[in-house]
């Protein structure tokens, strides 16, 4: 088999072959998610040619009062590390579902991806194939291996379930926030 890259014969965040190389190790999908998180890293308020069309919104207008300026730089702060967190789950999430893809595959995790696809399909049933995992008893890994990428390939090119994903990160960075506010 072809080497992937000439440094590293997998990519180095999610461990995947499926995605050609695109530089530094990484696959073509890390390597964007990579760069704009490096990007957000960039982020500054005083350059807004460093923040792309986010610089809009935190426009630091001349007529701004001292307080609506300390008001815009906060939400900037805010957006900037929502963004952060975003693009890190999201690497996060690539390592974790390769991950999947490489293990054993369970009846169990086969139920959950059809249930997965169900919700995506927008089924009134939210439980649909409860209780289903025992029926792929019969089938061998090489089997399961397949019916679970296909599942796989279904979800993560889906742009509803990458939407999806990304509104439960966000809602979850904005949970962890509350929470750590209530502590202080
Ligand atoms: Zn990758």
């Amino acid at each position: 088999m072809a080497q992937w890259s000439k440094k590293a014969d997998r990519c180095v965040n999610c461990g995947t072959v499926r995605y050609p190389h695109k530089a530094r190790g990484y696959c073509s999908r890390c390597y964007r998610t990579s760069l704009k998180l490096k990007q957000v890293e960039a982020w500054d308020i005083e350059k807004p040619e460093t923040m792309g069309k986010s610089a809009r919104m935190f426009r630091l207008a001349p007529y701004l009062d001292k307080s609506q300026v300390a008001l815009v730089k906060r939400s900037f702060e805010h957006k900037k590390a929502q963004e952060k967190w975003l693009l890190v789950r999201t690497l996060e999430h690539y390592r974790w579902t390769e991950e999947l893809l490489r293990e054993d595959v369970t009846g169990i995790d086969l139920e959950f991806k059809l249930e997965a696809i169900a919700g995506l399909c927008g089924v009134r049933k939210r439980k649909i194939f409860h209780g289903i995992a025992n029926c792929f008893d019969d089938f061998n890994q090489d089997q399961r291996h397949l019916l679970l990428s296909f599942l796989n390939r279904i979800i993560e090119n889906s742009p509803r379930a990458t939407r999806l994903r990304q509104n439960r990160m966000r809602m979850q960075y904005e949970r962890q926030q509350d929470s750590s506010g209530k502590l202080r």
